[in-house]
């Protein structure tokens, strides 16, 4: 249930419905908005008459979230949720790019991917330290020495950074050494780690699962939500399907659909979305006209000797020309990189 307080609601009658909302059995949750503010009760509203808070003083409206979710709906919150993290911001006008190598291999390739990325515009260092393989026997990451070498350069570049978390227990790390922490796509559903990113204050990029709805996608930030972090990153990776020519099929359609339904950010990622090196630019292009706040992007020097992911990252100068192209389409729907 959400109860949107009228303009010239004072903090007391604010207050007085909070109390009520407590005393129901409600977990109450605030959202200051520019003019006013919004009350959401997450609980069962089936004995409740709410037409008891419409006329309580101050109350302008009373709205029952018809959808499962509801921290994250946008009946709750109406305005998009903007995400900040240093020079990174997720969810206004800006496009944000988070780019660099699947995993971290070596300082130096951190080093000069970084460097590259930077200059081009990318706002977000992304590598992974925790790789999530397909196979038990493929790279798997250099752990906690990937984390130290993310905070060094992201601190030498000036420049924000993600990475994946794949379990509670690198919890402590990743919040030592990251500023976004990533739920890949196979964690999505990993209900017991979600509800401890709750417990944080950094923001999560939260990857779609690889055969997960749109629904299921806000239900997992729901359980992020309910813990007090609002600052989920929604991000589209693509889904599987009966297509074989790419690795995924990236749907494009989940971006508008999930903005409608949303208040929160979401980005795209077209490297995993196709797994093609030379299908990144066009989706790329593709999610951003469709209005994706921000994108993931793999890129790296030496493709063809990446212990991740190589055939699906692009080379330095393609990122270039890509972060030209994508300025000119995000001026076209007013927004800027
Ligand atoms: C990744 O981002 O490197 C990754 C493993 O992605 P996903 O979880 O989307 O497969
Ligand atoms: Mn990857």
């Amino acid at each position: 249930m959400v109860i949107v307080m009228k303009d010239s609601a004072t903090e007391g009658m604010v207050h007085a419905v909070w109390e009520k909302l407590e005393k129901q059995g409600f977990q109450v949750h605030q959202v200051v908005g520019v003019n006013q503010t919004i009350l959401g009760g997450i609980g069962d509203i089936r004995d409740v008459d709410i037409r008891e808070y419409e006329v309580m003083e101050g109350v302008q409206e009373v709205l029952r979230i018809t959808e499962p979710y509801k921290l994250a709906s946008r009946t709750f919150h109406p305005d998009n949720t903007i995400v900040e993290v240093r020079e990174a911001s997720f969810g206004g006008e800006i496009v944000t790019v988070c780019a660099g190598p699947c995993s971290v291999e070596s300082e130096e390739q951190l080093y000069t991917i970084a460097r590259e990325v930077k200059k081009c515009g990318a706002k977000v260092l992304r590598a992974g330290a925790f790789k999530p393989r397909t196979s038990p026997y493929a790279f798997q990451g250099l752990g906690e020495k990937g984390l130290q070498l993310m905070q060094q350069v992201g601190e030498e570049l000036e420049i924000a950074t993600v990475s994946e978390i794949m379990e509670i227990a690198q919890l402590d790390m990743m919040l030592k050494y990251i500023d976004i922490i990533q739920v890949g796509a196979r964690n999505m559903q990993n209900y017991s780690l979600l509800r401890e990113l709750g417990h944080i204050r950094k923001p999560i990029l939260l990857k779609r699962g690889l055969s997960a709805t749109i629904e299921e996608l806000l239900m997992a930030a729901e359980y992020i939500m309910s813990g007090g972090n609002y600052d989920v990153i929604l991000c589209e990776r693509g889904i599987r399907t009966f297509e074989t020519y790419t690795r995924n099929t990236m749907d494009i359609s989940a971006i508008p659909v999930t903005q409608k339904h949303s208040h929160l950010p979401i980005i795209a990622d077209p490297s995993h979305g196709t797994g093609r090196r030379d299908k990144v630019a066009p989706m790329a292009r593709a999610a951003v006209a469709a209005g994706a706040n921000g994108l993931i992007i793999e890129v790296h020097h030496d493709p063809d000797h990446a212990l991740s992911d190589g055939a699906q990252s692009i080379y330095p100068n393609q990122f270039h020309r890509l972060m030209e192209e994508l300025r000119m389409i995000a001026w076209a729907i007013g927004k800027r990189i």
